[in-house]
């Protein structure tokens, strides 16, 4: 498994790009040391840091996330491919968001929002 760097509490992605080494405290993700986990009902996990999904155990009275190397690593925040796909999310996303504030319905919403904010002075 690659090595990660982490200067002053700070997440570097470096995976593959330096000769990196993790300097921090040891975390709940394996791959990222994060401790911060978005839990759903149905028992996914997803890493906030490096948003690998898989699900958290508690083994030993300890937390352990597993989730399917393969699957996610290409996926994580910090690798190279990763970032691409993260790129392109937000993209698409961004795109969505624009396309639906273009819409009328959207352009009433926010004419009747403005009619209703009134400004004040002190
Ligand atoms: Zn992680």
């Amino acid at each position: 498994m690659d090595k990660y760097v982490i200067h002053g509490g700070t997440f570097v992605p470096a995976h593959g790009i330096f000769n990196e080494d993790y300097k921090g405290p040891e975390g709940v993700c394996p791959y990222c040391h994060s401790m911060n986990f978005y839990l759903e009902p149905d028992g996914k996990a997803t890493c906030c840091l490096c948003g690998t999904e898989g699900v958290i155990k508690n083994v030993d009275g300890k937390y352990v996330f597993e989730f399917d190397a393969e699957k996610w690593i290409p996926h994580a925040h910090d690798s190279i491919s990763g970032k691409f796909i993260h790129g392109d999310d937000i993209m698409r996303n961004e795109a969505e968001a624009r396309e639906l504030m273009a819409t009328d319905e959207a352009k009433a919403r926010k004419q009747k929002y403005r009619d209703f904010i009134q400004p004040t002075t002190p």
